[in-house]
């Protein structure tokens, strides 16, 4: 059968009825009606129904049919037939026709399956042949297996779709994708960097990009204006969901513009990708300070696609006799609270008391929740007899209370614990009470932020990185307080309660980053070491710049809704950072660590046991370039006890003689006045058969034996 005749088995249709086809693909399912064999084959483009019939089929061709298996890869030659009626399946693109088999080569055999890949009933209105729990360890551990059900399948294609998509757009707007190194130095984003140990330049090490910040401003310096990169970027953080640490990001950056000029660029950008999972989303997109989202939502993420907005009701209760509130405010805090409407019926006072004010509200960080019930035009609650009218009043103002309405509210001197612990709850219970709409999606620019976060220490850290803008270039780097003021250039795009990247306008002048590299308490000497290089760049005329940063992986997952990002990368790390398809990360030979200048440093030293808990032949094998195979293993085990045994007894008969080093260069000698032989193993070329590779006549092996 020509492979290269084959139609897709996706995209046959009633217009290709009487045709001959040839198809190739996997055996996604099957059924036997004894004699009768329907056969659903599945490729890259879908499913179509095989059948083998004892009437038109080849009795040889039936038979081999009916040994087929799940997954096993054949081609098949046939009819394209529409089906009877009654018979089609809407469940699949091609359910209205089939294909009767007249040939079958089985191209070759699958061993059974640690899970089922078929995903289609093959009957109509049959579910899906799926069935069992799967873990997701077993999943990633068999990943080409996983990719070949239809929905992996269709979840990679729809990502390299959007991925087009960005693509298109931005090459129309003359962005120039530009790839930039894997090997670099550091870059501050924060996380940890994975790092690469250079062989040449022994204990010196590259980092692997946490982003290519340093690169992209580096080519606004160079003039490229408009650039982009689908980036891998690498980040050694703490486990959390949704987290990889290595992931795609799409860069941008671009010069002689300004922030309004970023939101128009990305909001079509989204729009675009968006609508490649039929999703519409309406601009402009809508803006929040950061200082306002924290405030009303408690996050500087805020989900958008709910109300519960905080209140804050802190002025009611300036003259309040209740001794908690009174204290609080005398403290400087705040009091802020949510309206949860009508929900009484589903939130009782037990649940209020004893779920959320005793447990919930403290497990998120708050002393203690307050919450009071809107019944027949009152509002009451364990504690109301402690206030008063004016006070109730005011609280039904506020809130606009209606009867069946709860209210909660948080108290606390400190209002970063109010707003955190009110935020948490906000969307913990819009979630129990299913107050999120389904397919809805509200992204919105999240702006103003501070420049600079408090660390423990008393010092600032930069909140987005070192070469953000800030909104004065006035300050002074050593006066903590004033730093923490400042506000910055910066903006993120969230989605959904989820930050999809985020992105500023730089610093673009020399004094400006050097202050910023002075607030953050680098020396002189840091920065010189650091980042001179960039500096340096600063000094020929760098232009104003901006960009930013979308997460690919979790952008797509959204647009997919798929549970978990590791749903739309092909080989993903699981939720421990592992690979369980490739063992990865795993540990290495001593000598590779020795060859690479790893076992001493800084006076630290491998156990002294590793080398012993290594395989003696596989230590020897790697050492000497030459490969052994298995099942070579036990003969060299063999030859090395051997020559163990050999060295022993030469030690004996030597006592306790020092070893002999030799003083003088090696180099290859032969006696004068031998004449070469030529081995005849070297001859049949068994002497270095087990070199790694061949070079025409000759034998390539390692260093070590030329
Ligand atoms: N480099 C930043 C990041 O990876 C994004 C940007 O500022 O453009 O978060």
């Amino acid at each position: 059968m020509h492979l290269s005749e084959r139609a897709f088995c996706g995209e046959l249709a009633p217009a290709d009825t009487g045709r001959e086809v040839v198809v190739a693909g996997w055996v996604d399912a099957f059924r036997d009606h004894g004699g009768l064999m329907f056969v659903h084959l599945r490729d890259g483009s879908g499913i179509i129904q095989l059948v083998f019939s004892p009437e038109e089929t080849p009795r040889h061709i039936c038979e081999r049919a009916a040994a087929l298996r799940s997954e096993y890869c054949i081609a098949v030659r046939g009819e394209v037939r529409r089906r009877r009626p009654g018979t089609e399946n809407p469940g699949i693109r091609t359910g209205t026709v089939e294909v009767m088999a007249t040939e079958l080569e089985v191209l070759s055999e699958s061993e059974a399956l640690p899970f089922t890949v078929s995903e289609k009933g093959m009957v109509a209105g049959a579910a899906s042949t799926e069935t069992g729990h799967v873990t997701e360890d077993l999943r990633l551990q068999y990943r080409y297996l996983d990719i070949r059900r239809p929905s992996m399948h269709d979840n990679l294609v729809l990502r390299h779709r959007i991925f087009q998509t960005v693509r298109r757009v931005l090459d129309s707007k003359g962005y120039v994708e530009v790839e930039t190194p894997m090997l670099t130095a550091s870059t501050p984003e924060g996380a940890r960097d994975y790092l690469v140990p250079s062989r040449l330049h022994q204990q010196s090490f590259y980092a692997l990009p946490q982003s290519p910040q340093l690169f992209k401003q580096l080519l606004m310096i160079g003039g490229m204006e408009r650039y982009y990169q689908l980036a891998r970027c690498f980040r050694d953080e703490d486990l959390r969901p949704n987290r990889q640490p290595e992931f795609t990001q799409l860069d941008i950056e671009a010069s002689f513009i300004d922030e309004e000029y970023l939101y128009e660029l990305v909001e079509e950008l989204v729009v675009e990708m968006f609508a490649v999972g039929g999703i519409s989303l309406t601009r402009p997109f809508p803006r929040i300070t950061y200082a306002e989202a924290v405030d009303s939502t408690g996050s500087d993420r805020p989900d958008l696609r709910f109300g519960l907005r905080f209140v804050d009701v802190t002025d009611l209760f300036d003259e309040t006799d209740y001794s908690i509130f009174r204290r609080i405010i005398l403290r400087g805090g705040c009091i802020k609270g949510l309206n949860l409407k009508g929900q009484s019926d589903r939130l009782s006072k037990n649940v209020l008391q004893n779920e959320y004010a005793k447990e919930i509200a403290p497990s998120f960080g708050a002393k203690g929740m307050t919450w009071m019930r809107a019944e027949n035009g009152a509002l009451e609650s364990n504690i109301v007899q402690f206030f008063n009218e004016r006070e109730l009043q005011g609280l039904r103002e506020r809130f606009e209370v209606a009867d069946g309405d709860v209210l909660i509210m948080i108290a606390d001197p400190a209002y970063d614990v109010v707003t955190s612990a009110l935020g948490r709850l906000r969307l913990h219970l819009a979630d129990r009470l299913g107050l999120i709409p389904a397919d809805s999606f509200c992204p919105v620019w999240v702006t103003d932020f501070p420049l600079f976060d408090a660390t423990d220490e008393g010092s600032v850290t930069s909140s987005h990185h070192p070469f953000t803008a800030p909104d004065r270039t006035d300050f002074d780097p050593n006066n903590v307080e004033e730093l923490l003021t400042l506000r910055s250039r910066a903006y993120d795009l969230v989605m959904n309660g989820e930050e999809l990247g985020g992105g500023s306008i730089r610093i673009s002048d020399r004094e400006v980053q050097q202050k910023i590299f002075a607030a953050l308490g680098l020396t002189d000497d840091d920065v010189r070491e650091r980042f001179g290089f960039f500096l340096r760049a600063f000094d020929f005329g760098p232009p104003p710049h901006g960009g930013l940063a979308l997460g690919m992986d979790r952008t797509v997952s959204m647009i997919l809704q798929t549970p978990s990002i590791r749903e739309v990368i092909a080989f993903p790390k699981n939720r421990s950072a592992a690979c369980p398809l490739t063992g990865a990360p795993a540990s290495v030979k001593r000598e590779q660590l020795a060859e690479l200048g790893l076992l001493d440093l800084g006076g630290r030293e491998v156990p002294p046991d590793a080398a012993e808990r290594e395989d003696r032949v596989d230590r020897i094998s790697w050492l000497s370039r030459i490969g052994v195979a298995p099942e070579e293993h036990p003969a060299m085990e063999i030859v090395l006890d051997q020559a163990e045994e050999l060295a022993l007894l030469a030690a004996k008969e030597a006592g306790e003689l020092e070893p002999m080093y030799s003083v003088v260069p090696v180099v290859n000698r032969t006696r004068p006045g031998t004449v070469g032989k030529r081995s005849e193993s070297a001859e049949t070329g068994d002497l270095l058969k087990n070199a790694p590779s061949l070079k025409g006549d000759y034998f390539k092996v390692a260093g070590i034996l030329e």
